[in-house]
């Protein structure tokens, strides 16, 4: 098995180098060749020692991820589903603006952390991602828009860890990709433009701070414990004041003076003035400078929720905003698509059901083939084929 180079930021790949009896500084080189030109394969790199070429032949490889589907928005977004093994696959979407090109990646092949009101959540956790895995996702888009566009200059701007999974429960994967995205001899994204969004896994908040302070997004959508322990399980392990708490150690380090709390607007359930008025409470009481994104929820059957009306949204933002709390209220994108937020996974949940029915179905046709030979179980066959 060789080494696949997308999993090392540079460091990683210098130890790398080294150990095939290489300077450090090849390491910058490779890791341009690929991030910044998107090489593929060995070959391209003509400016490496053919001796070197012919090392990373034989111990290295260079693996994207395969493309199972790409959709397109009459909006501009683009959707991608990438099959990573195993039955499972995980998305990624781009979002063009007129000032900025943002990158929405998963973390995880589904998530444990089961949020009621997202799609993700309710397929449930398959793996985590590899560092490599993750960085494909930008490594893929940035390029692949990059030729369609006919453009040398950067597509992507931001990246927002706000796929598929929770980005603090594979914290070890997520660092080197982060630090690939933050290069100057990469991606080259300034930290303000990479966002982490967390459900608020507060240890691993202050593991970030020290290892690598980006933006930070908490998914709040609740105001007290008691919503929020329904809505987003995970606070019973965290609570709200220690997950406060850990906000505040956060913006010692972070890039930006304020944390973006996302708040996904739920009709009936946590959109109420009276919900609004106790999330200024818990701002104020807090001393937290914070940013409220308010999200428009996109339903799905299995959540048995429904998004909340335009104008209880705009009431609710104008009750934090009186409350002097910067508010926006996120446009959708990529509706057509399903490539809104709390949408992804709709895709892997049907491809995952579709690949068992189709087991079933091999496994009746085999049993059905062997049955034939044995009329003692000829009944089974039928039992089991309407199972
Ligand atoms: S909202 Fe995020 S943390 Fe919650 S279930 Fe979905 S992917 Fe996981």
């Amino acid at each position: 098995m060789t080494a696949n180079l997308l999993d090392f930021d540079l460091e990683g790949l210098a130890v790398f180098c080294e150990g095939l009896g290489e300077k450090r500084f090849r390491a910058t080189q490779l890791y341009r060749w690929i991030h910044q030109k998107g090489a593929s394969s060995f070959g391209e790199m003509t400016d490496l020692a053919k001796s070197l070429r012919e090392k990373l032949a034989t111990t290295a490889h260079i693996a994207p991820l395969k493309v199972l589907t790409e959709q397109k928005s009459a909006d501009g977004t683009i959707k991608w589903l990438f099959d990573v093994g195993h039955g499972d696959a995980v998305e990624a979407v781009y979002i063009p603006e007129t000032d900025r090109g943002t990158l929405c990646v998963s973390s995880q092949a589904g998530c444990a952390v089961g949020c009621r009101f997202c799609s993700t959540g309710h397929q449930g956790f398959s793996r985590n991602l590899s560092s490599g895995e993750i960085i494909a996702q930008l490594w893929f888009a940035e390029h692949t828009l990059r030729r369609t566009l006919g453009s040398t200059e950067r597509v992507i701007s931001n990246v927002v860890m706000m796929g598929m999974g929770e980005p603090l429960q594979n914290f070890s994967a997520l660092v080197p990709a982060l630090r690939t995205m933050l290069s100057d001899h990469a991606y080259g994204l300034s930290r303000r433009r990479v966002t982490v969004s967390t459900s608020g896994v507060v240890p691993m908040i202050d593991k970030l701070a020290q290892e690598c302070p980006v933006a930070l997004a908490v998914s709040l959508h609740a105001p007290n414990d008691a919503l929020r322990n329904d809505l987003v399980p995970l606070n019973k392990k965290y609570p709200l004041k220690e997950l406060l708490e850990a906000c505040h150690r956060y913006l010692e380090f972070a890039p930006r003076d304020f944390i973006t709390f996302e708040y996904c607007m739920l009709d009936g359930v946590n959109d109420t003035p009276d919900h609004a008025h106790e999330l200024v409470a818990l701002v104020r009481q807090a001393r937290l400078p914070v940013k409220f994104n308010l999200i428009p929820f996109n339903p799905f059957p299995a959540s048995g929720l429904l998004r909340s009306g335009a104008k209880v949204v705009a009431d609710f933002a104008k009750i934090l905003q009186d409350g002097a709390i910067v508010t926006t209220v996120r446009k959708t994108r990529g509706d057509d698509i399903d490539a809104a937020c709390g949408q992804l996974a709709g895709d892997v949940q049907d491809r995952t059901q579709a690949s068992q029915r189709m087991a079933q179905r091999r496994v009746v046709m085999m049993r059905s083939a062997t049955e034939a030979q044995s009329a003692a179980h000829a009944h089974k066959s039928t039992s089991e084929g309407t199972a």
